[in-house]
Order: C-alpha cells, then sequence, then structure tokens
C-alpha cells in the first residue's frame, strides 16, 4: 500500500505549478530553487495581528528570522512595521540593512556575542537576558541610553530546557536591574517554549504578568512580555495524518528505515497560527480565574510574540528537477539536481512529509518537442520511489519514503516539496559538493500572469 500525505490544497500554488514558469527557472537556473511568495506571509502577519486586537490585547509581531533566511521576508516586516526577532550579529545586520529599525528587533539566543549585545544596545533593540553572566555584561556596556532588556525566564514546565533564568537567579537579577538606575530600562519577561501546546504558554504568561507586578513594585517598568514561537502550522487534514501515524512502518521507506512517529513533526493540528495566538488568550492561565487576554489588559501589559513557521505557512516551496529514475525490487529510486540540505527535516532524525507535485517534463529549448526521453510509455501507471539527492551519500535522501507517484516519473519532470519556507528551505543548506546554493525567487500574481525577481538581487 502507498504511504500518501496530501498536503492542504493551495489554489495559488496549482495555478503557479500550470504555468510555465517553473520550468523557465530550472532551465534559466540549471539547478534546484526556492519560491517565495511574500503575500502570504503578509496575510499570515496579518492575521495574528487581528488575533491581538480581537481580543483588546496591545501587541507586537516579531517574525523569527532564524526560520528563513530570504531578504523578502525581513522587508515585508520593515514594510509593514512588523518587528524581526534576531540572534546573532549576521540577522541583526540582515534586518538593519533590509530597513527594519534597531528598536523593533529583539535579540534572543543565549550567551550572545558580545558585538550583538553592543550593537543592539547602540540600536535600541530590546534583549532578552538570558542568564546572570549575560546581565552583568550587558551592564558593563558603554551605551549612550539605557539598554532595554527583558528577562528570560526558565520554563518551570520544561525543566530540561537550558534557556532562561530560574525562580532564585529572577529574583536576584531583578534586584540588579532596580539597582542599576538608568543604565538600564527593564521591560518586562519573555519565554520561548518547545512543543506547540497552548495550555503552558498561557500558564507560563500568566506568571509573566504576575512578575511584571512585583518588577513594578521594585520601580521598574515591566509593561510587556514575550510569549516566544511554537504556533504550530497545519499541512494536512487530521485524517491524512492519523491515517498516515497508523499505517507508516519501514517498509514504506528506503532500506526498510524506520522513524519514530514521536520524531515526526505534527503535520496537523487542529488549532494551528493565528487561531493558536487566539487560543493562549483565551485560555485561563492555570485553569481558573480571568483569561490571559484580560489579566493582560487588567495590569496593562503588552503580549510580544515571535512566530517563525507560522509567518511563513504556505509562503514557498522548494523545486527540484529529476536527473535519474531506476527501479529496484518493487520501487524506484528518483534522483533529483539538489541535496536533502534543502529540506532541514532530513537531518533531524526525521522526514518533510507533505507530498511533492510531480509536474510533467517539457521539451527545453533546442529539443524535440518530445524532450530527451521520448513520449510517455508504458510507464504510465503509478509508482512508488524515494527521493534521492545528488551527492556521493547513501543517507542523502529528500524523501526516504516510497513516495506515490501517478506514474514513473522522468529525467526532466519537477519536484515541488510544498510549503517549505518554514525551516525547511534553507537552514541546513551549504555548497556541499561544490553544488550552489540554490536561489530563492520572488512571486507576485500580476493580472493574469506571474512576475518574479531574484530574493536578492544582485549587488549594485
Ligand atoms: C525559534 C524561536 C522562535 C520561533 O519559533 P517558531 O516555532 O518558528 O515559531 C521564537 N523565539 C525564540 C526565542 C526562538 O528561539
Amino acid at each position: 500500500m502507498a504511504l500518501t500525505l496530501p498536503p492542504h490544497p493551495d489554489p495559488l500554488a496549482g495555478r503557479i505549478h500550470r504555468d510555465g514558469l517553473l520550468h523557465d527557472l530550472s532551465y534559466a537556473f540549471g539547478g534546484p530553487f526556492h519560491y517565495l511568495l511574500p503575500e502570504r506571509f503578509d496575510a499570515n502577519l496579518a492575521a495574528f495581528r487581528a488575533a491581538l486586537a480581537e481580543a483588546g490585547v496591545e501587541g507586537r509581531v516579531y517574525y523569527a528570522k532564524k526560520a528563513n533566511k530570504a531578504a523578502v521576508f525581513a522587508e515585508r516586516c520593515a514594510g509593514t512595521g512588523a518587528g524581526v526577532d534576531v540572534a546573532s550579529h549576521g540577522e541583526l545586520r540582515e534586518a538593519l540593512g533590509h530597513g527594519v529599525r534597531g528598536e523593533d528587533l529583539v535579540v534572543t539566543g543565549p550567551a550572545k556575542a558580545d558585538r550583538l549585545l553592543r550593537t543592539a544596545a547602540l540600536q535600541g533593540s530590546l534583549i532578552a537576558v538570558d542568564s546572570p553572566d549575560e546581565l552583568e555584561r550587558v551592564l558593563e556596556l558603554d551605551a549612550p541610553r539605557p539598554v532595554r532588556v527583558l528577562l528570560r525566564r526558565h520554563p518551570p514546565a520544561q525543566p530540561r530546557s537550558r534557556f532562561g533564568l530560574d525562580g532564585e537567579q529572577l529574583d536576584a537579577a531583578l534586584l540588579r536591574c532596580a539597582a542599576a538606575g538608568d543604565r538600564l530600562r527593564m521591560e518586562g519577561f519573555s519565554f520561548h517554549l518547545s512543543g506547540y501546546e497552548v495550555r503552558p504558554r498561557a500558564d507560563l504568561a500568566g506568571e509573566l504578568v504576575d512578575l511584571c507586578r512585583r518588577a513594578r513594585a521594585l520601580g521598574l517598568r515591566a509593561d510587556r512580555i514575550s510569549i516566544g514561537g511554537g504556533f504550530a502550522v497545519d499541512y494536512t487534514a487530521a485524517g491524512h495524518w492519523a491515517a498516515f501515524l497508523a499505517e507508516q512502518g519501514p517498509g514504506h521507506y528506503h532500506a526498510d528505515r524506520s522513524f519514530t512517529p514521536g520524531d515526526f513533526y505534527p503535520y496537523h493540528s487542529p488549532v494551528a497560527g493565528a487561531d493558536a495566538l487566539r487560543a493562549v488568550l483565551a485560555a485561563r492561565p492555570g485553569g481558573a480565574g480571568a483569561t490571559l487576554a484580560e489579566r493582560l489588559r487588567e495590569a496593562g501589559v503588552a503580549l510580544l510574540l515571535e512566530p517563525g513557521r507560522a509567518l511563513l505557512d504556505r509562503a514557498g516551496s522548494s523545486v527540484f528537477r529529476v536527473q535519474g529514475v531506476k527501479d529496484r525490487a518493487g520501487y524506484g529510486i528518483v534522483t533529483v539536481d539538489g541535496t536533502s540540505l534543502s529540506l532541514s527535516e532530513q537531518w533531524f532524525n526525521s522526514e518533510y512529509l507533505p507530498d511533492p507535485a510531480l509536474l510533467p517534463a517539457e521539451p527545453a529549448v533546442g529539443e524535440s518537442p518530445a524532450g530527451p526521453t521520448g513520449p510517455p510509455t508504458a510507464d504510465d501507471g503509478p509508482y512508488r520511489a524515494c527521493v534521492g539527492g545528488a551527492s556521493c551519500l547513501d543517507s542523502d535522501l529528500l524523501s526516504w519514503r516510497k513516495i506515490a507517484f501517478p506514474r514513473r516519473p522522468r529525467i526532466g519532470d519537477l519536484l515541488v516539496y510544498p510549503n517549505t519556507a518554514g525551516y525547511q528551505m534553507d537552514s541546513n543548506e551549504s555548497p556541499f559538493h561544490d553544488l550552489p546554493l540554490p536561489p530563492k525567487v520572488v512571486l507576485h500574481g500580476r493580472g493574469g500572469r506571474l512576475r518574479w525577481r531574484l530574493d536578492q538581487r544582485p549587488a549594485v
């Protein structure tokens, strides 16, 4: 039995796939590439803002930049007044370079480099302090105005997290902030939880509101909290995901590889994206009393959030060209012109599961209309194949799973992995084998046709 995981239908992606543009781009670049849909990013951002507005909560969305390196998303943040969450000097430089103002940045990550702290302080960015020694380094900065900080809370419900200050450290840090006077502006507290659950986020946010009251009693400003990211993306319908988990086993993968279901991303989430924020705001921290939204309003505390993946939902896909197809007992091996480094999930003991789309080859310029591989033949029945990368590593597979193709793929067909903008695209890409990094193109609908440009325009 073929094991499938169909992504949610996406009419715009369907239109793009029927257009000849992807073939033209594959021909032009001579290798894999990613396409980006910035209007989708805008819509996701607007949905988060709408959820804040509906709940009557003051708030601010910061795009977690690590989820995708493309310039266009930072440009959209600058253009729409959204903030950006950066965790390295490079990310900070990129965000500033694309027009995001320093004061609209929040700087996260553990034990930040000195020059990251220094630049952030000079730019008036908000620094999420992760540890007591980092707070000391912040206090030693020679900044022309008070350095804006949040104190990051170690999550009591995730005791193994390596991030944040525990209860005792927070108490000490608050006194330290209070004694620092004008050198510091303590604006509140933050956390970022792994996983995608609503309840722990609401619970910890409730605690942070109480912490703001305590901090204010010490004379600190403490008028905002950040609840980090971790708003789920819903890639597929509940039924597809349940069936996938129930059926999947080693026989469905190349080399009988076995995957631990718990290592898969939860490809279906009943509450995702901006709806997850709605649910957090409507939840009652601790299980009783006022909702989080009510507590924020009552305390005059603003809610910051740092979604990465959820802002990128359906905002991009990855396109590979079939370079070879060979048969094995009972299935095939398709080899494409890129590597599994362009699908990061493969490097976490896991697999990116939404089914790729197979777009039939178009004859290349100068070739006979039938193309290099001849006319369609008896290949035309369903065909299962794993998808390998163009490297010399046996474990370089984009899909270990034997994907259920409608027919045997042919050289020159394109394989489009859907919805890859959030973390899949470029987190792990490298020029391995001296293969060039896949370029990114930005697509816009314009009247009846698609326009494209490079994400990174050539330097002038
Ligand atoms: C990674 C990260 C995020 C973004 O997480 P998503 O799951 O992509 O929403 C936000 N804040 C911090 C501090 C992070 O480390």
